[in-house]
């Protein structure tokens, strides 16, 4: 895997929401959960997770999805294209929808999760697979260094 250097550019489907990344990525995954299939209309979601201080865009967005306490959802307000979602708790990186980066191709997920709830015929090339979630924050800490090393 040659991951390309930041900084990375995106774009929402109608341009008005541009993304910028200038710090490497921590992570990449695929999720396969239900909630996944529906936000995206499609067999699973692609995340990458960025610093949130390496994370600025430019543009309006609307809070949408699912929202809770927990998870905040952003979507370009004219397009409705998903951005990306914020996890409270977690408010030093979010997960960036890796399908607005011009360089999308390149993110391919390195874990996948939720394959509990997986289409049978969804196969994605990740190298660690997780019937739901990592179970603790020291996992997901290993999965970032090992991520950081590629
Ligand atoms: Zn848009
Ligand atoms: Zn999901």
């Amino acid at each position: 895997m040659v991951l390309p250097k930041p900084p990375l550019t995106g774009a929402c489907l109608c341009g008005s929401v541009q993304v910028t990344v200038t710090t490497p990525p921590l992570l990449t995954f695929a999720c396969h959960c239900r909630d996944c299939q529906k936000f995206t209309a499609s067999a699973y979601s692609l995340t990458t997770m960025v610093a949130s201080d390496g994370f600025s865009y430019t543009g309006d967005l609307i809070k949408g999805g699912l929202g809770s306490e927990e998870r905040t959802h952003y979507f370009c307000k004219s397009c409705l294209n998903f951005v990306f979602s914020q996890v409270a708790g977690a408010d030093h990186r979010i997960n960036l929808r890796t399908s607005l980066l011009s360089d999308a191709a390149s993110f391919e997920p390195f874990i996948e999760l939720m394959t509990d709830e997986k289409m049978p015929w969804a196969r994605v090339p990740a190298v660690h697979s997780y019937a739901r979630h990592p179970e603790s924050l020291e996992e997901l800490q290993m999965l970032m260094d090992e991520y950081s090393k590629l």
